[in-house]
């Protein structure tokens, strides 16, 4: 096993060398201080390692989501949210004046001191501006960030926080409860959302989190989405930033923008300054409609996530943030040995219900109604 650890970790420090990543990097790694991966001298370095041993590299989630604590490093998020890492995280206390941190066991509750300044101002001013009696925060990242075993490709560098469509209750939830409790769905059927369910709290809520100049991005639901367009009036520069995105119907997904002093977190494009309600949200609506006729779900709960991320894919720093205090990830050989931490990931309940879907004659229905029509492909600008 320690034979397996130090080829490893030698691989680790060569893959480094061996990610193509953008040019600034790389002058940025030559003028790294000594001691960082990106300092290493030429001559010292290992030869590069053969197909065979990248073949062999194990998926960047098993190591990351074995790491428990922070890289003892200064705070800084790495590289872009779903391609990168975090360095001195600082993790939500589970319990604040207007919040609760849910699914413990997870282990998720880690960002940068700019998420954790956003979500404490955001919980106190829903609190006593707008009546949303609290915050239930979801997922943020994992203490070193990095891919995740289960969930979401984004959430990598500390800056993406999931927050429940439902009300924190007025009492201090038992960790039983954390890890049991469903988020309700706020829709009716794929394409609706439900009016008994979404109040006008909701609209004020995610209108609120929008107003703040570090939050770059929001994510909901497309008819989510049709149901702040149409209940905004006359303000409307807000909806810019909320964006449709699949499967955000029973919580909301607020992305903070790099922290102006992290060079090396890589900004998502600029938005348009189009509100989205227009050509955007019908393309939306007709990619629902597409993966309705096809009855598309979601992936059964504990269904490790696929990731074809591995350490040389990521950041050069990022080896350096994941083995940071040395730390030494265990190297799952198969499934049966997966870290202790990462089998406590896969165990945990899935937050939500699964998305509403049509039945056998609905989507007969919708078919017919639908022909000749153009499905769109899945996926455009997030
Ligand atoms: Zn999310």
């Amino acid at each position: 096993m320690s034979k397996r650890l130090t080829a490893y970790v030698l691989l680790l420090l060569v893959c480094g060398s061996v990610a193509a990543e953008p040019t600034h990097k790389q002058t940025k790694a030559a003028a790294a201080p000594s001691g960082s991966a990106g300092a290493k001298n030429e001559k010292t370095m290992p030869k590069e390692p053969t197909a065979k041993e990248l073949a062999k590299e194990p998926p960047a989630n098993e190591l990351f989501g074995a790491a428990t604590g922070p890289a003892p490093l200064a705070a800084r998020a790495i590289g872009s949210y779903a391609k990168g890492c975090l360095a001195g995280a600082v993790a939500l206390p589970i319990n604040g004046p207007d919040w609760q941190v849910m699914r413990l066991s997870r282990n998720r509750n880690w960002g940068t001191p700019q998420l954790l300044d956003f979500l404490e101002k955001f919980a106190s001013d829903a609190r006593a501006l707008d009546g949303w009696p609290g915050l239930l925060v979801g997922d943020m990242s994992q203490p070193r960030g990095g891919p995740m075993i289960t969930g979401h490709s984004s959430h990598q560098i500390g800056l993406d926080v999931d927050i429940w469509l439902t009300p924190m209750p007025d009492r201090i939830l038992t960790p039983e409860e954390r890890e049991n409790m469903m988020a309700v769905s706020m829709l009716k059927d794929p394409f609706t959302v439900d009016p008994d369910k979404w109040t006008p709290l909701h609209t004020k809520l995610i209108k609120r989190a929008a107003s703040y100049p570090e939050v770059d991005r929001i994510f909901v639901h497309p008819a989510i989405k049709r149901v702040l367009c149409d209940q905004a009036g006359n303000d409307r520069a807000w909806l810019g930033k909320v964006r449709p995105w699949w499967n955000h119907y029973y919580h909301f997904h607020v992305r903070v923008a790099c922290p102006p002093e992290d060079s090396d977190c890589e900004p998502q494009k600029p938005l348009t300054g189009d509100d989205g309600c227009g050509q955007e949200l019908s393309y939306w609506f007709a990619m629902l409609k597409k993966a309705a006729i096809a009855g598309a779900g979601q992936p059964a709960t504990g269904v490790p996530r696929k990731s074809s991320l591995t350490m040389s894919k990521l950041p050069q720093e990022c080896g350096t943030v994941l083995t940071a205090g040395g730390f030494k990830p265990p190297i799952p050989v198969n499934a049966d040995n997966l870290p202790q931490p990462v089998l406590k990931a896969l165990g945990s309940k899935e937050t939500g219900p699964p998305p509403p879907k049509l039945d056998a004659a609905a989507r007969r229905a919708l078919l017919a109604s639908s022909s000749g029509m153009p499905l769109p492909e899945r996926n455009p600008r997030r």
